[in-house]
């Protein structure tokens, strides 16, 4: 059963680093994919040592449950958020590279389980005020620990976004996919279907052809031409405007788990480590 290898100290991973498959020992791979993947700026060094803490167990289960993921190109994990961002320069450069070692340290061996089983820890950068489950994100397999949750914290700066575009480029923009591709005309973009957590599950793209799609494919398609920062996650509304369409949405990423924005919010105010993973996966523990 893969979900039970115990963690220890003699556990080494085989991290590809920018093409190289290189031994990392697990304690040390928490540090690097913990300084990647958060930066807290500006933040309180009580509030730095307790989000990396947060981060540290999350890198940790991560990379338990989720070793092996390439084992048929002969290595763990990659170093991309395929697996999870690993960049082991950080620990060198990062100003938080002391703190974050020593959250590593208060927390070592330390995973998130159900029953014996490690769980899939997943993170994202911002829920936007609600998380959502991996059947309404990806049309993933639902687990009772990773649930559409409320996500109100007073002083949580979840973010608001716009995406833009006038009618000649969205067309250019959905025909570039044939999942989404319309044809010479585009006259509606409607929200038909939202999920847990107000996620867009089905959206409506009328045209010379009509395709229904989730917000994840539209997700994917315009962030494949315009970048990740353009259509931030798929809580979002559609209007139209003057020259085009405009979506208005909230958060960033894919919204399943534990949201950063939040576990930061809930730092400030003081909440334990356990509280905070409580929140983001109900019903797993934190154990050896
Ligand atoms: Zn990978
Ligand atoms: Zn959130």
């Amino acid at each position: 059963m893969p979900g039970a290898i115990a963690p220890g100290p003699d556990v080494t991973l085989q991290v590809r680093v920018n093409g190289t498959v290189i031994a990392v020992p697990l304690e040390r791979y928490v540090l690097g994919a913990a300084l990647s993947e958060v930066t807290p700026t500006g933040e309180a060094p009580a509030i730095v040592s307790r989000v990396y803490e947060v981060q540290a167990v999350i890198a940790r289960t991560y990379a338990l449950s989720h070793r092996r993921r390439h084992a048929k190109e002969g290595f763990d994990l990659c170093d991309d958020t395929h697996c999870q961002l690993y960049q082991p320069d950080r620990i060198r450069t990062s100003s938080f590279a002391r703190a974050a070692e020593a959250a590593v340290d208060r927390t070592r061996g330390r995973v998130l389980r159900v029953g014996a089983a490690i769980i899939d820890a997943l993170f994202h950068a911002d829920c936007g005020g609600h998380t959502t489950t991996p059947a309404t994100a990806w049309a993933g397999t639902n687990a009772p620990y990773l649930p559409a949750r409320e996500d109100q914290v007073p002083g949580a700066r979840h973010r608001a976004w716009t995406f833009e575009a006038s009618m000649a480029d969205w067309r250019t923009l959905l025909n570039g996919d044939p999942r989404t591709s319309v044809g010479t005309r585009l006259t509606r973009i409607v929200v038909d279907a939202t999920g847990p957590g107000d996620r867009v599950t089905a959206l409506r793209l009328v045209g010379a052809r009509e395709r229904v799609v989730t917000g994840e494919v539209l997700r994917s398609v315009v962030s494949a031409a315009r970048g990740p920062r353009s259509v931030m996650s798929t809580r979002f509304t559609a209007s139209q405007t003057p020259s085009g369409f405009r979506l208005t949405g909230t958060g960033f990423g894919h919204g399943v788990g534990l949201c950063q924005v939040g576990a930061i919010a809930r730092a400030r105010r003081g909440d334990s480590l356990a509280d905070i993973l409580g929140h983001y996966y109900p019903g797993a523990r934190l154990g050896g």
